[in-house]
């Protein structure tokens, strides 16, 4: 049978990093095996809707690679894949549920759902007197009009079983299931009750998601198994943490993909990194294009320890995309950035000189401040022991420096660093002696990306010149 998974997320508004893991393990579960991933939009928590936040779930699948080929804007044959649409849907499998003895009508409202801090359904063991009222009087009393709801009927005796492909054997005594709504007095499903239909209806064959759901499960399994339908294959996620005791949360004010993307990391780095947050090839290779990863996923190497997200590792790991890149392409990446550097400078040779040096796109806004606007004079700066200079080194050096670059007709990093060499060897002096009075005289900063000749090649001539010369004249 043709694998079947699908992304069922709620339109929150942004990214959350848990969500695009299980995202992408539905993908490449799918993928591994020439599969379908399916995408289904789950809005009928109204309450929970924002504006733009399914654009948002586009936006970032494709960006980070993850194709669906079902869809609400793609089509595909078991739609419609937004669940407001498929209102109308389920009430008749509801009312097949109460015939079928796995549901049954209740006359005393709703009661307010359970949640814990995160948001997530508590169970309780809730039994529902309503169970006990004979169908047909039930019947009767919907015909005349009386509100209803439809909740699950759950024989409290017993263990349920079931197998999760990262949690192993899960049993649970029946006791302990609540007596849920399923279908609500406006026609609405509950969550508990559309995900099985939907992922019946959808054959989805794998059930991905967060092991929030592990402790419900056997309430869907009772219904999978009244309808007479197959149950899915489920793998449970272990939730990705901040650090030992916390999860990662959006509402606690942690990092989602697009604060991320904004903070200068590729959707790739990300991608790769959040792949293995919970899930490793069995090598010690660590970097995955999701091409390579749909190639060699598989469930069995999937951890059910939680996973805790290293921004240590990620930056790492980006520092290896971003140096990876085409240099054009790097070069497109840093145009943000390049906002307000001034026309003399050479771009080109701006970002050939920081691609090797950064390991975030932002970073770039720290390490080109100097080129923007030259820090104030500071004479202290051109003290180096190592390089043996200080001050009256720069003051002694500078000028024959100037002469040399104002003479000099290429403008390259080559044929300048050659001719300041000839210059300390002209000079009889240390290629330092040269080298580093020229790079504070440019940047008035003790670090820099690239040295002196790199950054007169970025400034240009004249820009270059007129620094030599503002350094020269502070000297004296
Ligand atoms: N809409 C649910 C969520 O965002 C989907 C859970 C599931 O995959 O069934 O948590």
């Amino acid at each position: 049978m043709k694998t079947r998974t699908r992304f069922a997320p709620s339109p929150t508004g942004y990214m959350h990093i848990g969500n695009l893991r299980t995202a992408l393990y539905e993908y490449l579960i799918a993928k591994a095996s020439g599969g379908d991933f399916i995408l289904r939009i789950e809005d009928t928590d109204q309450k929970r809707y924002v504006e733009g936040a399914v654009d948002i779930i586009y936006n970032t699948l494709k960006t980070v690679g993850i194709r669906w080929d079902e869809g609400p804007d793609v089509g595909g044959d078991f739609g419609p894949y937004v669940q407001s649409e498929r209102k109308d849907l389920y009430a008749p499998y509801a009312h097949k549920l109460v015939e079928l003895g796995g549901a049954h009508y209740c006359f005393c409202g709703e009661r307010e759902e359970q949640v814990d801090e995160e948001g997530n359904e508590i169970i309780c063991k809730f039994e529902d007197p309503c169970k006990k009222i004979p169908l047909e009087e039930a019947k009767k009393r919907i015909a005349a009009g009386e509100p209803y709801v439809i909740r699950q009927t759950i024989n409290k005796t017993g263990k349920s079983k079931y197998e999760d492909k990262v949690y192993g054997l899960i049993e649970i005594d029946y006791d302990e299931l609540d007596e849920g709504v399923l279908l609500k007095s406006d026609g609405f499903p509950t969550y508990n009750f559309a995900n099985v239909i939907d992922d019946h209806l959808m054959g989805i064959t794998h059930v991905v998601r967060g092991n929030e759901y592990l402790p419900s499960t056997p309430k869907y399994n009772l219904m999978y198994d009244t309808f007479g339908w197959q149950r899915p294959v489920y793998v449970h996620l272990p939730p990705v943490m901040k650090d030992a005791q916390h999860k990662l949360s959006k509402r606690n004010g942690d990092a989602s993909f697009q604060d991320l993307v904004a903070k200068g990391y590729l959707p790739e780095a990300i991608i790769n990194y959040i792949a293995l947050l919970g899930w490793n090839p069995g090598t010690e290779e660590e970097i995955f294009s999701i091409a390579e990863l749909a190639k060699i996923f598989s469930v069995e190497r999937l951890n059910k320890s939680p996973a805790i997200f290293d921004i240590v590792k990620l930056t790492w790991m980006n520092g290896m995309y971003i140096r990876a890149l085409p240099a054009e392409r790097f070069h497109q990446l840093a145009q943000p950035y390049y906002k307000d550097v001034p026309a003399f400078v050479d771009q080109e040779a701006l970002s050939r000189t920081l691609q090797p040096r950064i390991e975030t796109l932002t970073q770039i806004s720290e390490q080109i401040d100097f080129i923007v606007a030259l820090p104030a004079f500071q004479a202290e700066l051109y003290a180096n022991k190592k390089m043996k200079t200080d001050a009256a080194v720069a003051r002694a050096n500078l000028p024959a420096i100037r002469e040399v670059l104002a003479g000099q007709i290429e403008w390259n990093n080559d044929a300048l660093f050659a001719a300041l060499k000839a210059l300390a060897e002209k000079l009889g002096v240390k290629n330092g002696q040269i080298l580093y009075p020229a790079r504070i005289a440019l940047s008035g900063k003790e670090t820099t990306p690239g040295g002196a000749t790199e950054i007169a090649v970025i400034l240009g001539r004249e820009e270059t010149l007129r620094r030599l010369d503002a350094a020269i004249a502070a000297l004296n």
